[in-house]
């Protein structure tokens, strides 16, 4: 079992004794800054210059400030603006405006993990990283509960990252719902792998393949939609309320044993061979490298990609068929996340 953490292991008090700039008001900062205001710790938000976002965060009562100035006021900087961003922000804004000693969080470990940020050797390096959207790590804070999180500390300068980090997860409600220790190796490299061969790739790709199967045989678009899109969220829900095994108790014996002979054929031993190959790409850098060179060119690859699987049938066929489900609002249900970090 991993190493947990409950708010009984934390001591709120070491992170109400700091000075907290929260740098991004997207999806994780506005929750984190708004859940640490709501727990006692003095906080501000460091945005750029004409940010869309400052509106929202004043009209909290948050007091926004440019992000050196934030960094400059500040013992304890949240790095919270995307991933893709963070290595020139730092470099640029937050760096040069550090006060010594002070602590540098994350909520994912890649510009760690993949070198793009090094940090001093007298700041802490600390992740609080929830396993869900920020508008749930809100919402949970707000009802009295919290998001799990994990806790890493890759460099503990002053002696105390440990107790801060802690500290951290419990004032955003972290601790509530419970931490689990891991390293920003650990964290960078099982989050990309899970986004991309299982969550996020694996299942597109499958919805795709099984949506053209049923197409390219001449059944109707609408029924393919159904079948290979529509119900995965009813399995899903199953699979996350009680394993695999709840899924296939719930489900017809038709279906349970479709699910033991087809499912090996469709996702053979190659496929496990496949996934060894992405994982490998993930640790050795090749696929943080592809990705942080495409940005930082104006992401022509990533433009392209995302324009050829929005042209893909399936959606036309979805947005369709989504206009009859009046309880099915576009973008507006808990997977305006999807994955996340
Ligand atoms: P978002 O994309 O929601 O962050 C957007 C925020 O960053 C906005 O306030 C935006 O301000 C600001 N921002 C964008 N570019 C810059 C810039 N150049 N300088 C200053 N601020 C900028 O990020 P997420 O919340 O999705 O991700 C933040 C971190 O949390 C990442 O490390 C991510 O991996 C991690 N994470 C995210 C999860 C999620 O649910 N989304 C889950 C777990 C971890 P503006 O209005 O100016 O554009
Ligand atoms: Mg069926
Ligand atoms: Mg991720």
């Amino acid at each position: 079992m991993a190493d947990m953490f409950y708010d009984e292991d934390a001591d709120l008090s070491v992170i109400q004794g700091r000075k907290v700039a929260v740098i991004g008001y997207g999806s994780q900062g506005h929750a984190h800054a708004l859940n640490l205001r709501d727990s006692g710790v003095q906080v501000v938000v460091g945005l750029r210059d004409g940010s869309s976002s400052a509106a929202k965060a004043q009209a909290e009562g948050l007091t926004v400030l440019p992000v050196a100035e934030a960094v400059k006021q500040s013992d304890f900087i949240v790095i919270l603006a995307p991933d893709q961003v963070q290595r020139r922000l730092y470099a640029q804004e937050i760096q040069p405006n550090l006060a010594e000693g002070a602590a540098l969080l994350f909520s994912h470990g890649f510009n760690i993990r993949f070198d793009y940020i090094k940090p001093g050797a007298d700041n802490d390096v600390l992740m609080v990283a929830p396993k869900g959207p920020g508008h749930l790590v809100r919402r949970e804070y707000v009802d009295g509960r919290g998001v799990p999180v994990l806790l890493a500390v890759e460099q503990d300068a002053s002696g105390e990252a440990w107790d801060l980090a802690k500290s951290y997860a419990a004032a955003i409600g972290g601790l509530r719902a419970g931490g689990i220790k891991t390293t920003f190796t650990e964290e960078t490299e099982t989050d990309l792998f899970g986004e991309q061969a299982v969550l996020c790739g694996g299942a597109s790709q499958l919805v795709q393949y099984g949506f053209e199967t049923l197409i390219e045989a001449g059944y109707q678009p609408e029924v393919a939609y159904f079948e290979c899109l529509h119900e995965l969220k009813l399995i899903v829900d199953l699979m996350v309320e009680g394993g695999i095994a709840k899924q296939r108790w719930s489900i017809s014996d038709t279906a349970e044993y479709g699910d033991y002979v087809s499912g090996p054929r469709v996702i053979d031993p190659r496929v496990k061979e496949n996934m060894k190959e992405v994982l490998a790409d993930i640790q050795n850098g090749a696929f943080a490298k592809r990705f942080i060179d495409d940005q930082d060119a104006g992401a022509p690859e990533f433009k392209q990609l995302r324009e050829k699987g929005a042209q893909h049938p399936i959606e036309a066929t979805g947005k369709k068929l989504r206009g009859l489900m009046s309880w099915i609002k576009d973008g507006s249900t808990d997977s305006d996340y999807v994955e996340g970090s």
